[in-house]
């Protein structure tokens, strides 16, 4: 029930951060002008310079579209969760004044695509926010929809797409959907006409004046019959000029053509005559207002073509038409009709570009996971793990079991080098004759190690170390570093067993250095936790094992947790002939697993392999083993016999 409401949570969220971002994206000059709305109503808009707007602009819709789509996917889930749940709380602070002191009457976060009150806007956030804290709360209950290794190219391509395909092309060319009221296709003579006639339009503060005497001809440019073009600057001194020839021409053929052609401006005079001396522009120039021509079009300049008072066609001055494309009178050529390519046409190329792929990759990718999820079943064996069976009928859940049944030899401070080769080659030889269907390693003293990795098949068995310092390197006298041991060819090291805590007095805080080190050095940490018989005997045994937990592994990043293997050792049971019942073992095994689940996620715990060890023999092991949340043994004594270690190992062939 509770993942069911994150995950519900979570795609709300997805789905408006992707939807905000992308619109904003979309129409980046409409983002930059939003902000300097804001900015203004700060009083701080004379020292931000407009390139800074406009970058926060692009970056702002990016973050947010690849938020979104982080949520979706449920990629970085713990950070991802952070930053959407402090943006929330700090928009929902300034939508509050929005609405309270109303110095902008559409706050923007949906652009010009959906236009909100600041009071909806503000209990929109109330509701966004409470549905971060959900997500904040429970970040790992997000079922992941791509694996940990792939979720790289997810970002970069949505970065790209956002950044590049959308954001970059619409500064260059126009925003690639349109949500204003003057875009291609709007009937402006018929809107200005429902506002003359004191109807609802969106045209209010559409007028055109000359700029000689200030007449106002706003109804003889729009009933002008046929074509009329309109260049449009909302401010000639910051407008780019260097398409002025284009320009010329474009009005040259005007002239030839008999079609009108108005450059609407809110500049100065002076900046008129300058416009007019850098480029030699013989068009007339008359009066709009700015913020009208800003949501003409998002160029300046750019160029604005209406037939009978409706928009067919617009051009930002990066792409305007060459001579080439007016061949011929308008009506007779392409260029004088509403483009061919629609809504639904653009929608199909995101479709295509964007949704597909990221659809493939991620079929890809659970079939991939599903693949690793039958060979682990193979390797774990049917049967075993009844407590996830709902799991292990689904592989496109993202609780797939990789967890891998391992039995561990601890061969402890026992034979001389002789006797550990030849136990080795033993065990070797017999292990390759009769496969074991679950991992093997042997834990041997420092000195076995470099020896025995030399004929160690170590497809079949590892091989690990039961110590390594707590230090990196340097005058530690008798001591064993991390690096010493990975040199010697093993991969695994024991951590936190319960006689180096006793005897040798390690505590948590040098166990966490350990396997930082151990980590740092690519060995895989066995690490090992367990009760006294006194603290069992007060009741105390989860108290003490999530103590350990969270003294030296809790800290490790969910990555970094996946790479260790847990050893429940009851210190009781530690070399004494007295094993934990299977109902006791699997009891707390069932506990550690649920503690690892609170704090990395039900998937981490589910794919966390945990171990038993005290006094484990061939005759209890079946039983042991058979318990849903018991995935293999450490063994001390029974290590030493290759016969009783195969013993054992063959549990899970039965
Ligand atoms: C051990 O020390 O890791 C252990 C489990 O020992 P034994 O199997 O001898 O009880």
């Amino acid at each position: 029930m509770k993942k069911l409401a994150v995950n519900i949570t979570r795609l709300l969220l997805a789905a408006t951060f992707i939807l905000s971002g992308f619109v904003k994206a979309v129409d980046p000059l409409g983002t930059q002008y939003k902000i300097q709305d804001y900015l203004t109503a700060m009083g701080l808009h004379a020292y931000v310079p407009d390139f800074m707007t406009l970058a926060a602009s692009v970056l702002l819709s990016a973050m947010e579209f690849i938020l979104g789509i982080c949520l979706l996917f449920a990629i970085k889930r713990h950070l991802v969760s952070k930053i959407v749940l402090a943006l929330l709380a700090a928009m929902t602070l300034l939508t509050l004044w929005l609405a309270l002191a109303d110095p902008i009457h559409d706050c923007g976060c949906f652009g010009d695509a959906l236009v909100l009150t600041n009071w909806q806007t503000f209990w929109k956030n109330v509701a966004l926010l409470a549905a971060a804290i959900i997500v904040w709360k429970w970040p790992l209950d997000m079922g992941r929809l791509i694996s940990e290794s792939n979720q790289w190219i997810v970002m970069n391509y949505s970065a790209v797409f956002i950044l590049v395909i959308i954001a970059g092309r619409s500064l260059y060319t126009l925003p690639q959907f349109d949500f204003r009221p003057y875009h291609v296709g709007a009937d402006i003579r018929e809107g200005w006409q429902r506002m003359m006639n004191g109807e609802d339009s969106p045209f209010t503060d559409f007028f055109i004046e000359t700029l000689e005497d200030g007449e106002d001809i706003t109804e003889q440019v729009l009933d002008a019959p046929g074509y009329t073009f309109l260049l449009v600057s909302p401010h000639l001194e910051q407008a780019d000029d260097s398409q002025f020839d284009e320009l010329n021409q474009i009005y040259d053929y005007c002239l030839d053509k008999g079609y009108p052609f108005y450059c609407l401006t809110a500049s100065t005079g002076s900046a008129i005559s300058h416009w007019r001396e850098m480029t030699g522009a013989e068009y007339p120039f008359c009066q709009t207002d700015d913020i009208t021509l800003k949501t003409m079009i998002r160029s300046n300049p750019g160029l604005m073509l209406m037939k009978d008072g409706q928009v067919i066609r617009k051009w930002s001055h990066n792409a305007l038409p060459d001579e080439t494309e007016f061949a011929g009178r308008l009506e007779d050529i392409e260029l004088g009709h509403l483009p061919s390519d629609n809504v639904a046409q653009k929608i199909l190329w995101i479709l295509t570009w964007f949704v597909l792929p990221l659809v493939l990759l991620t079929i890809a990718d659970r079939l991939w996971a599903w693949s690793q999820w039958l060979r682990s079943r193979k390797l774990k064996g049917p049967g075993k793990s009844s407590k996830h069976r709902e799991n292990d009928n689904n592989p496109f859940n993202k609780e797939i079991i990789m967890r891998k049944k391992i039995v561990a030899g601890n061969w402890k401070m026992n034979m001389n080098l002789q006797d550990g080769i030849a136990l080795a080659k033993e065990l070797n030889e017999t292990l390759k004759a009769d496969k074991p269907n679950c991992g093997v390693v042997i834990c041997t003293p420092f000195i076995h190690l470099a020896s025995i990795a030399q004929f160690l098949d170590q497809d079949i068995i590892g091989l690990g170390a039961e110590n390594c310092a707590d230090k990196e390197k340097g005058a530690f006298t008798g001591e064993v570093s991390a690096e010493m041991v990975k040199s010697t060819g093993a991969q695994y090291v024991i951590l936190g067993h319960s006689e180096r805590r006793e005897y040798y007095k390690e505590t948590p805080e040098i166990l966490k250095e350990k396997v930082l080190l151990a980590q740092k050095n690519g060995l895989k940490v066995i690490f090992c936790i367990g009760e006294s018989l006194e603290e069992r005997e007060a009741g105390k045994q989860n108290e003490v094992v999530k103590a350990e937990l969270e003294g030296s592994v809790f800290n490790l990043s969910e990555e970094d947790f996946r790479k260790i293997v847990i050893a429940y050792e009851p210190i009781w049971a530690i070399g004494t002939g007295k094993t934990a019942t299977a109902e006791q073992a699997e009891e707390i095994h069932a506990y550690i697993r649920s503690i690892i689940a609170e704090k990395y996620g039900q998937a981490v715990a589910d794919d966390t392999t945990i171990l038993y060890g005290g006094s484990c023999k061939a005759s209890n092991a079946p039983e042991l083993f058979a318990k849903p949340d018991i995935d293999g043994g450490l063994i001390g004594g029974a290590s030493l016999k290759c016969a009783d270690f195969k013993g054992i190992i063959d549990a899970w062939k039965k």
